[in-house]
């Protein structure tokens, strides 16, 4: 199984950055951004913001993605449909998905439950590779797997290999709600 790194990308791109690069592209355009769900069902709030934060060794490292604190066991609903890409299982994202909609990309991290021969299981929940999966539905249960010092679900967002600032999605998402979009 290919492993998901999060290391690997560059920091070039800056939140700002990311988020004006995002907005100009016609892909962003084209979609309908009030039909995104926010993964959280109950929200607690958000622990770490996306861009440079202190590591565990005192220097600044990236974080590709933002910490939305939620109760233990409580359910993470899948942000827009599209196709589970992998499923992770390691020491850094801990249980995670990925999951692929058109161009972007949806990480899912520190998750509850097992992950035996490919497949994520939480509770009703059953997943692998290649399956298809509706927006809002439930895909997992927020937990303490991987490297995490409390519940949270930890979510980033890829479009064309290049981590956005999913902060600015959940504001898009939100701006076209009030447009009736
Ligand atoms: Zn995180």
């Amino acid at each position: 199984m290919a492993r998901f790194i999060p290391s690997v990308c560059s920091r070039a791109a800056s939140a700002s950055l990311a988020a004006g690069w995002l907005l100009a592209s016609a892909a962003w355009a084209d979609l309908r951004w009030s039909q995104g769900v926010f993964p959280v069902a109950v929200f607690s709030g958000y622990t770490s913001h996306y861009g440079e934060r202190l590591g565990p060794s005192g220097g600044l490292e990236p974080h590709h993605g933002i910490d939305i604190a939620a109760p233990f066991g409580s359910p993470i609903r899948n942000w827009w449909g599209g196709v589970v890409k992998e499923v992770i299982n390691d020491g850094r994202c801990g249980m995670g998905l990925l999951i692929q909609s058109g161009p972007y990309e949806h990480l899912y991290c520190h998750l509850n439950g097992s992950v035996q021969a490919g497949v994520y299981r939480s509770g009703s929940v059953a997943l692998q590779s290649g399956q298809r999966l509706r927006g809002g539905q439930l895909i997992g249960h927020v937990g303490l797997s991987g490297r995490t010092t409390g519940p949270h679900l930890h979510w980033g967002v890829r479009y064309g290999g290049r981590w956005l600032n999913p902060a600015a999605i959940l504001r898009a998402m939100a701006a076209a709600r009030r447009q009736g979009g």
